[in-house]
Formats: C-alpha cells, structure tokens, sequence
C-alpha cells in the first residue's frame, strides 16, 4: 500500500509511519513542520519507503497512493491559538486538498477530528451522536470549528463525490514526542516535576480529561482505516477519566518530585469534562484501549527527562 501522512512529522503522524512502515507499506510525508520535527522521524530517514515533503497543506498537492491520512493541524491550545486564522484554513484548505486528492486518485482518506468538536459538552460520556456545545467565537473555535467543517466536508465530498471516508474523533492522546513546548497537560506536568518547579493547575484542577496512550490511538485509526464497513465519525480515546488534580498528583509521584502544585485562572472555554464513549470502537472495530495511564506515563516521562534539562514547561496559559 502506498499511504500518504500529512503531518507525518508531528507526535501521533510520526507513531503512524513508523507503524506502517514496519508493516511493509511505503510512506509519504508532507508536513510544513509548523510544530513537527525532523527530530520525531529521523530514526526512519534511512528507509528506501519512506519519503518526505516539506510542503504546506493548504496548498494543493498531488500524487499516486492508495490511502490519505489528514493529520496535519497543530493541536495544542497553545500552537492552534497563536495563528488562530491559519489554523482554520490549515483545517479547511488542508481537508479539501486531501480530498481533492483522494476523488483524482480514487484514494481513501481519513481525517483526524477531534473530541474537541463536543466543544464544552452538556452530554457525559460523549456518543459520536452527540452534536456537541461549541462556542462558535471563541479563542478555541478556530480549531474547533475548523475541525467541525473538516467533518461536513468529508461528508460533503462522500455524497457528492463518493469519496471513500473515515473519521476519527480523537481524544486527548499522550507519550513520546509531544512536544515539550506544547504547553499540553501532560508534557507540562512531566517537565514541571522533572525539574522540581511549580506544577501550574489552571481553575481547581477538578475538569477532568481521559488519556490514551499513543500506540493505542495508532492501532485504533489504523482499525477504522482497514475496514470497508463504517466511515465513522468514530470515537478513540480512553475512558477512564481523571481529573486534572488527579494527573499533577500521580506525576509528582512517578517522578519522586519536590514540585508543589499552583493554581492559575481556567482559560475560557476549557471543557469541564469530557470522556469517550467507545461503544462503537469497541463493536466495530474490536478496539479498546490496552496501555493503562499508569503504564504510559512512565514511558512518556523516560521520554521527557533528558529534555527537561533543557527545556521548561512554557509559561503561557492560553486564552
Ligand atoms: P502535532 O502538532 O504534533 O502534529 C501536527 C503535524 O502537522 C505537525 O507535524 C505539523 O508540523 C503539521 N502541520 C501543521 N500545519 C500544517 C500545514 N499547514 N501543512 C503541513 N503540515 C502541517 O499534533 P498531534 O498531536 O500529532 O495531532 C495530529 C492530529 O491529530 C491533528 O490533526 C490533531 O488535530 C489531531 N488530534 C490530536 C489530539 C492529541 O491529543 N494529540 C487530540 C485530538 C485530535
Ligand atoms: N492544564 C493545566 N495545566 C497545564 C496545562 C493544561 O491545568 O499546565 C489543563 C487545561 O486547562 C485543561 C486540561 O489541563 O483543563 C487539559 O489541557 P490540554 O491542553 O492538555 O488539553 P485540552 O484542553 O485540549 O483537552
């Protein structure tokens, strides 16, 4: 299979080519490297299947493959919110590319969406059925609603075009190579408590979030993406929810740290809670997650150790 990654070079794309390059299959990356890195692939440089383009995705593009992963978006508050306009156009531009691509090629294509498109969500534990709480002007909607548009686009182009779909809706996912100036909550804790400094909680740290370890995200969308039956909208994420507090307490702990924990202001529009429910993961895909938080967290603070000594948690909350 050739299979084209778009943000290949970022934490999850970069999981995925490597997953699919040992399993025989040659890749293409495009990525703009906006919040990529050369650094997240470079251990897969010297395979004859791999091949990488810096090129920017809201500018069309064109090739021979078979399969089309749209992951290219920054994804973390801190990154989305700083071009907040190019953000929306990464998502929009970037889907319609994939998209034309895909009705030229006769490709199947999967979009990485996101739990984000619940917004703030009224309804607990989230069903793909849910039409979600988005606020459509605020400093998150650029990403939000950016990706809500990527969604009806595929649909769009699935009814009009018989463009062949599937959606993922990710949830928060966490391990090796995010990046440490995401300002993400699990690489800030890690790096606060790995250095000893303040772990920041934004409001009460009582919002909760539930966390997926990576190589489960990867074989979950790889699932949905080897299957002829369902296009998705499809959740993947891991059900078990913690609180923020919850997170900042176990990391102390994992890491022996003298870190104290400090409270700032919750920005606007920071879901309160959110958790998955992956009934239709579970029962189409036979997926559910195997890494337990517990388990994971260990291999993404080895991995964030020998940066904290270089790099500290950045100070920004976002808006
Ligand atoms: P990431 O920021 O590490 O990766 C995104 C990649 O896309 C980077 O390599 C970046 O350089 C590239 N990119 C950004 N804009 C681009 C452009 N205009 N043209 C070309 N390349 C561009 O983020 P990630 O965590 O790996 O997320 C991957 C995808 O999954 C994103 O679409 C994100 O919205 C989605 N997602 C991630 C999470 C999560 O918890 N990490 C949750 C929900 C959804
Ligand atoms: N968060 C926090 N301290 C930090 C970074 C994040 O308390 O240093 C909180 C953030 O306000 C949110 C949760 O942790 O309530 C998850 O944040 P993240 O940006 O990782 O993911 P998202 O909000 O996009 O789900």
């Amino acid at each position: 299979m050739k299979v084209l990654i778009t943000g290949g070079a970022g934490f999850i794309g970069s999981h995925l080519t490597e997953r699919l390059l040992n399993e025989g299959h040659s890749v293409i990356i495009i990525d703009n490297f906006h919040t990529g890195s050369r650094d997240n692939i470079r251990h897969l440089l010297h395979n004859d299947d791999l091949e990488i383009f810096r090129h920017d995705v809201t500018d069309p593009y064109r090739m021979e493959v078979d399969y089309i992963y749209n992951l290219a978006c920054p994804a973390s508050p801190i990154h989305y919110q700083r071009s907040p306009v190019k953000t929306v156009l990464t998502s929009v531009m970037g889907v319609i590319n994939a998209l034309k691509l895909a009705t030229e090629v006769k490709a199947r294509v999967f979009q990485a969406s996101t739990s984000e498109v619940y917004g703030d969500p009224l309804v607990h534990p989230q069903k793909e059925d849910y039409s979600g709480n988005v606020n459509p002007i605020g400093p998150r909607s650029c990403y939000d609603e950016g990706k809500r548009i990527a969604e009806t686009l595929m649909f769009d182009y699935h009814r009009e075009n018989d463009v062949d779909i599937r959606i993922v809706r990710i949830f928060n996912t966490f391990g090796p190579r995010m990046r440490p100036d995401d300002g993400r909550v699990v690489s800030n804790f890690i790096l606060q408590a790995l250095r000893n400094e303040s772990i920041t909680i934004f409001g009460d740290g009582s919002q909760t979030r539930s966390f997926c370890y990576v190589d489960d995200m990867v074989e979950g969308m790889i699932r949905l993406m080897d299957q002829d039956e369902h296009t998705g909208p499809m959740n993947l994420g891991n059900p078990d929810e913690r609180s923020i507090k919850e997170i900042a307490e176990l990391i102390i702990e994992m890491t022996g740290s003298s870190s104290e924990i400090i409270y700032k202001p919750l920005p606007k529009d920071d879901p309160i809670r959110r958790k998955p429910d992956i009934t239709l993961a579970k029962s189409h895909l036979g997926w559910e997650p195997q890494v337990k938080l517990e388990d994971g967290l260990p291999k993404a603070i080895e991995y964030f150790r020998p940066l904290a000594k270089m790099h500290a948690a950045p100070e920004k909350v976002p808006n």
